[in-house]
């Protein structure tokens, strides 16, 4: 049997794109290997977001040459470089854009029966296609993404996206409700909707009316039809929304709608208004802060998290101070904060970048300082709670301890007992209610009280740990 290796770099999207490549080629008769030491064929699936993507991505494919198998790169590199990478990397034997992935069986044929090194990134504006999950019953992970938009319109000045994966397309909000309906009945606990701006969502068969607000949208509507026709699924979460798409009509979705998760991702990127301006996001700080006050008084408890840039180009001491009385203002629990890099084709490469590197370097350390005293105060705050934990299976490989997520998105440890009733039905999938009585730096420790088994088919395959932005983690560059 033929073999291939999929390696994944970035974000939710690509982690997306890897799973449904997965499943395309075990189709055409693959097996996927861990290791790319013996694999026929081995496939990078890339991320543009961070800097020197194209020098990562070289000295990547430089460790690869050794090895006698087809090099193939997929995602927002090969798009934003697409026919360039095959002169400028050598050992690559294809280019696939994030829209031509369902081209990749085909590639392969191609290559295997010699054709010459291939490129294919167009992106699909006119017809779009949306890769669907196709994993069988009983091979259906109990957390698992479901597509509904691609692209983005928003074109944010530091940001590479809206030109690795191009203009917003929408998935019909029937399509997207019969997946989730099938992967529910099929044993999915856990649905996280994926979109760029994924609370920006419209559906393209229901016109929005006349004359409507450009931040109107019509995700709330699809999160309802979601909720009201997957009735056995547990959690709903979504992933990354936009500020500006905060609207009423989702507000009263977080109110009204148990399964919807007690956290949002909400992506803030500055404090300062002149940084926001130059940023192109579309929104003040007073207006993000009414929007994170107004998501935690729909659905009390509700936990925040966030993104933030430090040592954009002009930033000022004083402006970063700002984002810093943002985090404390808003009690974001956990945040992704990166240092500002110029990335090739965005608006933001007009202006200097005149932070200096250490500046940048002080700054995201105490974001992350602070940050990581908030999550502490948190969950600290927790302890003596109870909470109900979506289990994902043992906290390692081999552990008796057991690790799973609350509605809030934090990581609950615990153990349980081999004489406890429910210890046989303990697995991957099954909501356990839990005391909680300890709170580590990054993680909650509990001790079981109850366990239930929602009524859908069980699912047998492991839990994947989805890589959402975690209320437990802040990513340290
Ligand atoms: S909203 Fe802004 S940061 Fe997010 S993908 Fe679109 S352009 Fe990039």
């Amino acid at each position: 049997m033929k073999t291939a290796c999929l390696v994944t770099f970035g974000c939710q999207m690509n982690v997306h794109d890897s799973q449904r490549m997965e499943e395309l080629l075990r189709a055409d008769g693959f097996e996927l290997v861990a290791e790319p030491e013996g694999a026929d064929v081995i496939i990078l699936n890339t991320c543009s977001v961070r800097e020197k993507a194209e020098q990562k991505l070289r000295s990547e494919v430089g460790r690869l040459k050794r090895l006698d198998a087809l090099v193939v790169v997929t995602g927002c590199v090969a798009q934003q470089e697409g026919e360039k990478l095959l002169s400028r990397v050598s050992h690559i034997d294809a280019v696939i854009g994030p829209d031509n992935l369902h081209e990749l069986p085909a590639v392969l044929r191609e290559l295997e029966g010699g054709a010459p090194p291939l490129v294919r990134a167009q992106f699909d504006t006119e017809a779009p296609r949306f890769l669907v999950n196709e994993a069988a019953p009983g091979a259906v992970a109990s957390s698992a993404y479901v597509t509904t938009m691609k692209g983005c319109d928003e074109r944010c000045s530091f940001c590479i996206v809206p030109y690795t994966r191009g203009p917003e397309r929408y998935r019909s909000a029937d399509d997207i409700v019969a997946e989730v309906a099938r992967l529910v009945s099929a044993g999915a606990r856990e649905v996280v909707l994926l979109g760029q701006t994924v609370n920006s969502y419209r559906d393209p068969a229901v016109p929005m009316p006349e004359g409507a607000d450009p931040d109107d949208s019509q995700f709330a509507s699809l999160l309802r039809r979601i909720v009201e026709q997957a009735p056995s699924l547990v959690r709903l979460r979504y992933t990354s929304p936009h500020p500006r798409h905060v609207t009423p009509d989702l507000l009263r979705a977080h109110a009204e709608l148990a399964p919807l998760a007690e956290h949002v991702h909400l992506p803030v990127q500055s404090g300062n208004d002149r940084v926001l301006k130059r940023m192109i996001r579309r929104y003040t700080r007073s207006e993000f802060v009414a929007r994170a006050d107004a998501l935690r008084k729909a659905r009390p408890g509700l936990v925040l998290t966030t993104d933030v840039i430090v040592g954009f180009p002009g930033e000022t001491a004083a402006e970063f101070d700002d984002t810093l009385s943002l985090v404390r203002e808003v009690g974001f629990c956990g945040l992704f904060g990166f240092k500002y890099s110029p990335r090739p084709y965005t608006p933001a490469l007009k202006l200097r970048d005149d932070v200096p590197e250490e500046e940048k370097q002080r700054r995201l350390e105490a974001l992350f300082e602070l940050s990581e005293q908030q999550l502490r105060d948190h969950l600290l705050s927790l302890v003596g709670t109870r909470a109900t934990v979506l289990v994902e299976g043992p906290s390692k490989p081999g552990s008796k301890t057991w690790a799973g997520r609350t509605q809030r998105n934090e990581i609950v440890h615990f153990e349980a007992q081999p004489d406890a009733p429910f210890a046989s039905s303990l697995g991957a999938g099954a909501v356990a209610t839990v005391e909680v009585v300890r709170a580590n730096k990054h993680s909650l420790e509990g001790r079981v009280e109850s366990l239930s088994l929602p009524s859908a088919e069980r699912p047998r395959a492991a839990y994947r740990r989805i890589a959402l932005p975690l209320v437990t983690e802040a990513a340290k560059s």
